[in-house]
């Protein structure tokens, strides 16, 4: 199921069961613990940034060769974030993003479920280079067994006098989509209910507490340490199909092995099938596949070899996101594809702004009838990508866009009459 609105609430109850009994043991026992962590050299570039051996600018020049960029969705150069926050004045905060809600997404969970240090060295790395008065980490609420592994892996760190007590601050999210939208995870962590906020001013500028603010995601701060230790010629000499650097594809759907695969930046679809997923279940042909969770729109087979990166999905109006793949086949049932985003995005959506709130509404009913009207459709869209304020308004119609343009033979095969 694609983030059907049902499947969410159920998740929600049970987390809320979960947390109800108290404290429970996560299904995480094989996490790489501190000292552990320190005999493969971690906490090193820590020590050497805060000991003055390693300068901002050095770390900085590294991670631009790298290609180092956003790993959340946005794709945005983090050397050139950190520039922008460093800007600004103190006092300043550093907030990372862990609040993993993309459909199909499931990368940051793998890293932080099997090395939690290293993510906690990076993102110290990334508090330290903004002088940051603090470190908050927005954990999603349906993770639970991760939040005792963060919670005991910083009480190692404060144990080991890595971390002053009390500078790293884990909160836990609500179960709402939309707060792993930076400026709602902000509001959602001053104790507001998380709502986006209006840009300008953006978040560098004016962000947690008002104060200019450093939001990074999980995977970023999480290839820092090993960026420096191998070299940024390491991380930037991957890749295919003239790209660079490495990628945390979360694969779901109708293959053999899904699960999250690291390929090389750039690596298309039917690579990433035949070589890192084991090939198509057995009966199944490749009908499409969503490049970017329910946001990033949706291809058909015949696009399978397009390089999968940031930047290289605009022409087809699609973007790769934080690289969730959702392979679809020719068993599966686009018209149900279609109307379990569109359910997840009506559920999602924070209400504030009415292109969404009743757009995302409107386009479900439309699309739960047996005729398509593709200028109905089309307007609607149109509607919601200019005036919604934030990216779930405007990236909600991206999949039904990639339907009308490349699916009407398969739709019509289902019965679904796609008109204009
Ligand atoms: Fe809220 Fe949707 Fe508007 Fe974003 S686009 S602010 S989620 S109503």
């Amino acid at each position: 199921e694609v983030g059907h609105r049902h499947v969410a609430s159920a998740t929600r109850e049970r987390v809320a069961a979960i947390l109800a009994e108290g404290d429970f043991e996560p299904r995480i026992h094989e996490w790489q613990h501190l000292d552990d962590y320190r005999c493969e050299g971690g906490y090193e570039l820590l020590a050497d940034c805060q000991a003055g051996r390693v300068s901002v600018d050095q770390l900085m020049q590294t991670l631009e060769s790298a290609n180092l960029r956003g790993l959340g969705g946005a794709g945005f150069p983090t050397f050139k974030k950190w520039y922008f926050v460093r800007q600004e004045a103190e006092p300043r905060y550093c907030a990372i993003n862990a609040d993993e809600g993309e459909p199909g997404t499931f990368k940051d969970r793998y890293y932080l479920e099997r090395a939690p240090h290293r993510f906690l060295e990076g993102a110290l790395v990334s508090a330290w280079a903004v002088n940051a008065q603090g470190l908050y980490i927005y954990l999603r609420d349906e993770y639970p067994g991760l939040h005792r592994v963060l919670r005991e892996a910083i009480a190692e760190l404060e144990t080991a006098g890595l971390a002053a007590p009390g500078y790293i601050i884990l909160r836990r999210g609500a179960g709402a989509y939309i707060c792993g939208e930076e400026s709602a995870m902000i509001e959602s962590l001053e104790g507001k209910p998380g709502k986006p906020r209006h840009r300008p001013p953006f978040v560098a500028q004016r962000g947690l507490f008002d104060r200019p603010t450093l939001v990074n995601n999980v995977e970023t701060v999480y290839w820092i340490p090993l960026i420096w230790q191998r070299g940024a010629d390491w991380f930037a000499g991957h890749g295919r199909h003239g790209r660079s650097g490495l990628r945390s594809f979360s694969v779901s759907g109708r293959v053999k092995r899904p699960g999250v695969h690291l390929a090389p930046a750039g690596i298309t679809l039917g690579e990433l099938i035949d070589e890192y997923c084991g090939g198509m279940q057995d009966g199944h042909e490749l009908a499409g596949y969503l490049p970017g969770g329910a946001s990033g729109g949706m291809l058909p087979a015949s696009k399978a070899d397009i390089p999968l990166d940031f930047d290289t999905l605009q022409e087809e109006g699609c973007f790769i996101g934080s690289a969730a793949i959702i392979v679809v086949s020719d068993h599966d049932d686009l018209r149900r594809v279609a109307t379990n985003l569109l359910a997840f995005f009506a559920d999602e959506s924070c209400g504030q702004c009415t292109p969404c709130r009743v757009g995302t509404e409107k386009m479900l009913t439309l699309l739960e009838r047996d005729e398509w009207n593709v200028e109905e459709l089309m307007r609607l869209s149109q509607v919601m990508i200019d005036a919604s304020i934030c990216g779930l308004g405007q990236a909600a119609p991206n999949s039904i866009l990639g339907l009308l343009k490349d699916f009407r033979e398969p739709l019509a095969a289902q019965n679904v009459i796609v008109k204009g």
